[in-house]
């Protein structure tokens, strides 16, 4: 209902994204803008071994939550053919399984004569997968809740992938990291260094347990406890902390302005200092930056100079699911979906722009729709053949997201290259 107001109001009507207009516009964006052939390149991963592509699992999520999993494809024909056909609202990405993934329903078939053997049929790849979502930083945040999101909290975001992104690189070395905007409130992650694929269960488990510093539920008050001499990864994280923590906790935040969310903070430092700072706070209004630094020198004067990185940590570092990286099995919503309640694509993230990425003006799906038709009117003097040789995406919003998918490819080119000739070699033999 608030969409259709929103759009009532609003004279770019056309361009306001309504669900109601979901499918029509949903089966547009798969037949002109869906990008097929990169999407079919990435997974094939060179095409070594063969049945890379074939045997992943995708699922579709079709309007009123029909769930279909185990789907597989042979080629791009046949996966752009079943998109076509089912006009997913959702698509998810899973593992690569030993056999074709749609073999499995063999399993429910029983009768085919074909059927594999039950425990032949497993999960053997998948890219370590990051999953952050805003609704996990809510006992932090003060500007919305839920699955709402708003410029200053995003905030969250950008350093939860700046400190994923540097500690993937820095302490595991993957090359290959893949940042996609989930939509809607998060960003995914897909790492996709063949070393990362091939991660055991077991693997994914510590390395999800290593970028996890946040420790215990609601109940836990104090949930980061740091020991100095601090680790690499704790140093390299504060230095990141350091560079947004005022402007985002402090000044945006404003964590400090009022009893209510300052007990909060306080509950993290030692009891003298909360005490003298309670009483002193509740005396005179001041900015919430003027008691950040006060708080600052009495932790200074205390012993405890750990606890103001530990108050650092507790509000400004990543909150990942863990059991999304953990599963080999788990799936995750695919990039270039369309998010079915903002209408917006799961676009890739440039980290050289991370600072400057907006989720509000991702394209949605009813703008690129808007974009191809305005093109094509403005484009009455562009020769037929000019006009059909160009890839509708470049008549639309989506160009720079494509274009930043293809940077990522080609770096992953030198990848599939190494492994082709050590395949072709290994064969010689
Ligand atoms: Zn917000």
């Amino acid at each position: 209902m608030a969409d259709n107001e929103v759009s009532s109001q609003n004279s770019q009507k056309s361009s306001q994204f309504s669900q109601s207009d979901l499918p029509e516009l949903l089966n547009q964006y798969y037949k002109r803008l869906f990008p097929y052939k990169y999407f079919v390149q990435w997974l094939s991963y060179g095409g070594v071994p063969k049945t890379y592509f074939v045997n992943r699992e995708f699922s579709f999520t079709l309007k009123d939550d029909v769930y279909l999993r185990y789907q597989s494809f042979s080629d791009q024909q046949e996966l752009e053919k079943e998109i076509l056909k089912r006009n997913p609202y959702k698509i998810d990405i899973g593992a690569v399984f030993t056999h074709k993934a749609s073999l499995s329903l063999y399993f429910i078939y029983p009768k085919d004569h074909k059927m594999i053997k039950p425990g032949a049929f497993q999960a053997e790849e998948k890219e370590l997968v990051f999953d952050i979502d805003m609704t996990d930083y809510d006992e932090v945040r003060t500007c919305c809740k839920g699955a709402d999101i708003c410029k200053k909290c995003w905030l969250f975001m950008v350093v939860a992938m700046k400190i994923v992104d540097s500690t993937l690189e820095r302490d595991f070395g993957f090359q290959h990291r893949l940042w996609v905007y989930s939509g809607r409130r998060g960003v995914h992650c897909w790492v996709c260094d063949e070393k990362a694929r091939k991660l055991s269960q077991n693997a994914r488990s510590a390395v999800a347990e290593y970028l996890s510093v946040i420790k215990g539920g609601e109940n836990q008050i104090k949930k980061v406890n740091l020991r100095r001499p601090y680790h690499p990864y704790i140093r390299n994280s504060l230095r990141i902390l350091r560079e947004h923590f005022v402007d985002l906790v402090i000044d945006k935040q404003d964590v400090l302005s009022s009893k209510e969310r300052w007990d909060g903070v306080l509950a993290l430092v030692p009891d003298s200092v909360r005490n003298e700072l309670n009483s002193s706070w509740s005396k005179t209004k001041r900015s919430s930056r003027n008691r950040w630094e006060e708080l600052d020198d009495w932790l200074k004067g205390s012993q405890k100079t750990e606890t103001k990185d530990e108050i650092m940590f507790q509000y400004c570092f990543p909150r990942l699911d863990v059991n999304v990286t953990k599963g080999l099995n788990h799936l995750l919503k695919s990039p270039f979906c369309v998010h079915p309640k903002t209408g917006r694509v799961c676009v890739p993230i440039s980290m050289r722009d991370v600072d400057t990425f907006d989720p509000f003006t991702v394209p949605t799906i009813s703008q690129l729709c808007d974009e191809i038709d305005e093109h094509e009117k403005n484009s009455s003097d562009m020769i037929e053949e000019e006009k059909k040789k160009m890839p509708a995406y470049m008549k639309t919003s989506l160009k720079k997201p494509i274009g930043i998918f293809v940077q990522f490819l080609k770096g992953l080119e030198s990848e599939n290259d190494n492994r082709r000739k050590s395949f072709r070699d290994a064969e010689g033999k």
